[in-house]
């Protein structure tokens, strides 16, 4: 009898540990292809018009997929790579390899799941079986105290229950060997010209230079945590923006999945042991809350997250002013605070938890812009871009998702004040406000003649007047 012969999908999991679909092929002994396929879709455009998968993330996607390939290659096995659609290259190579059997890890949201649902009709035609497991989030699925479809539409109730009632599974183990691949040609991967795209050049104002792949993540986990010891004070400098250990800076491994949650949990708990347990390691697992949080609500509510009308169905009347939305995305709207993050994010793929609370919120409520319009500036931009993540956040902004207060908004000037004092992340990427001293820096429209003279700068000519009064803009449709 034939051996069995088991096709392995990698999607948004490109690592070895915590695998439970490579852990479930090995386990039966069969001979496993390691496959990925690069969807041609996710390199077109998005509904305004901007690359789906920008040069960062494409960048990073290559160098994931990279580390995959060679670590695979290292336990004697190979990623096979192809490019087009999954759903019509898999069943032809279970055809051509007479597989057994194809598994993979679900996606909750609607372009992944016309995927799954495509695949799994034309293997079933030709009488190949397939198992989808659940793989991306802290909290298994099953383990949680209720249905995908009653999940409480409030993060602190849903919180409160996950962390009452539930437990995390322990990570599945990492393979040692794996079984060669004999059959195939496994191919190389593509140029990041070959999409369409440029090579990124790094910027070295950067906060980090993101290298993508599980070995990176598993360095800059360890780096974190365990040589420079940050964890016993994230909760304190998570709100930060400048530097590289003011957070985790784990979101674009987790994104791509060469970063199990899961993982991070257990490290948390080995260094609650041997360091120390506070609010901070407790805080980090609360924000890997949010991020299980945005996926349960995505699973449960499908398209609706997409919506301008929001998980809510608030009909709100949205603007499609692109001469505004032009000077947002370019970091030109005269208020420092949301032109320092738009140039970084611009710049290096990447922008603070506290800058996209900030640049969001001013996007959709004072400049009254479509929100989608901004939250697919960020799908392009994004190097750690996860569908959930970004529009169940965006809707929460806009105020069109599940936010238990209603109207919210930021105050960017006071935003400003408040976590950047001393005005030094302004002054990083803003360098013609660099000479306006102290708090003054936060609101430079305010400046008299005298001052601006003073501190040579001309504003509306160096730097831009706001393009909107900031208050008399802050109104409900
Ligand atoms: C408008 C908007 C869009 C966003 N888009 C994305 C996105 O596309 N991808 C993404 O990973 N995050 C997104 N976030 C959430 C958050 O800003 C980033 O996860 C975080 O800044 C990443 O930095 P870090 O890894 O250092 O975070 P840390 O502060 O170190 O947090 C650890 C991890 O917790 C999770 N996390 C933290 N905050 C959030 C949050 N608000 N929502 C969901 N998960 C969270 C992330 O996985 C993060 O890596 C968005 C937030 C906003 C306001």
């Amino acid at each position: 009898m034939s051996q069995t012969k088991i096709l392995i999908w990698y999607r948004n999991d490109l690592r070895l540990h915590d695998h439970e679909p490579l852990t479930k092929a090995i386990r039966q002994q069969a001979e496993i292809i390691p496959f990925y396929c690069f969807d041609e879709r996710q390199f077109k455009t998005t509904s305004f018009g901007f690359p789906k998968t920008g040069i960062f993330r494409g960048q990073f996607l290559l160098e994931s997929v990279e580390d995959l390939k060679k670590s695979l290659q290292n336990l004697g096995s190979d990623l096979v790579i192809r490019r087009g659609y999954p759903e019509i290259i898999i069943p032809q190579l279970a055809q051509e390899l007479s597989l057994s059997a194809v598994y993979f890890h679900q996606e909750v949201t609607a372009e992944e799941i016309k995927v799954e649902k495509a695949l799994e009709n034309a293997l079933t035609k030709i009488g190949v079986t397939f198992d989808s497991f659940w793989g991306a989030t802290l909290y298994h699925r099953d383990n949680l105290p209720f249905k995908i479809s009653q999940i409480p539409e409030v993060f602190t109730s849903f919180r409160k229950k996950v962390e009452k009632q539930s437990t995390v599974n322990p990570t599945f183990s990492q393979p040692k060997k794996l079984p060669e691949i004999s059959t195939i040609n496994p191919r190389e991967i593509p140029k990041i010209t070959e999409f369409g795209l440029d090579k990124p050049i790094f910027d070295s104002r950067a906060v980090l230079e993101f290298k993508g792949g599980e070995t990176a993540a598993i360095e800059r986990l360890n780096h974190y945590f365990w040589k420079a010891n940050c964890l016993k004070d994230y909760k304190q400098t998570r709100n930060g923006m400048l530097g590289a250990d003011y957070s985790s800076k784990f979101s674009p491994w987790l994104a791509l999945g060469c970063l199990s949650p899961r993982y991070i949990y257990e490290e948390v708990q080995k260094y609650e042991l041997e360091r120390v347990r506070n609010n901070s390691t407790y805080w980090l697992i609360f924000e890997l809350l949010w991020r299980d949080y945005f996926r349960f609500i995505c699973a449960k509510h499908r398209n609706k997250v997409f919506y301008p009308s929001g998980l809510q169905g608030l009909e709100m009347h949205w603007k499609e002013d692109w001469k505004r939305f032009t000077l947002w995305q370019e970091g030109k709207t005269g208020y420092p605070l949301v032109d320092a993050n738009m140039r970084e994010l611009a710049a290096t793929g990447f922008m603070s938890n506290r800058g996209r609370q900030n640049v969001a919120s001013f996007l959709t409520k004072n400049l009254q812009i479509n929100w989608i319009m901004g939250a697919e500036w960020f799908e392009s931009l994004l190097i750690d871009y996860d569908v959930c993540s970004n529009y169940g956040n965006w809707n929460y902004t806009a105020g069109v998702g599940n936010d238990a207060r209603e109207f919210r908004y930021f105050n960017i000037p006071k935003q400003s004040r408040d976590y950047d004092p001393k005005g030094n992340y302004l002054r990083y990427w803003l360098p013609e406000l660099k000479a306006i001293p102290g708090d003054k820096i936060h609101e430079p429209w305010k400046l008299s003649q005298e001052e601006q003279k003073r501190y040579n700068i001309r504003i509306g000519v160096d730097y831009p007047r706001p393009v909107v009064d900031f208050f008399k803009s802050l109104k409900r449709n």
